[in-house]
């Protein structure tokens, strides 16, 4: 019976694992069409205790600049008077 049960969990294990990959692969379609617009300061982890601060799309979440690559981090505050939100504009040195 607990075998049983193990039996299924892996299972629905697989099926969650497999619907995160098809997000994921969902997301990163989204994000190509995307034209990051707008931007927005954030933080991205791209493992456990490795933080960077960010600038990614408002819309989209996609990183345009992280602070790991300080040559390309240039932020200027943006100018409209939005309180709920912390947006930036960022100046591209492409
Ligand atoms: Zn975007």
């Amino acid at each position: 019976m607990i075998e049983e049960d193990n039996e299924s969990t892996r299972i629905e294990i697989d099926k969650l694992y497999q619907a995160i990959s098809d997000a994921q692969e969902v997301i990163s379609i989204i994000r190509e069409k995307c034209t990051h617009d707008k931007t927005k300061k954030g933080k991205y982890m791209w493992r456990p205790g490795a933080m960077a601060d960010v600038i990614m799309c408002k819309y989209c979440d996609e990183v345009i600049k992280s602070s790991n690559d300080p040559e390309n981090f240039v932020v200027t505050t943006s100018t409209s008077n939005n309180d709920e939100d912390d947006y930036v504009v960022c100046s591209t040195t492409e």
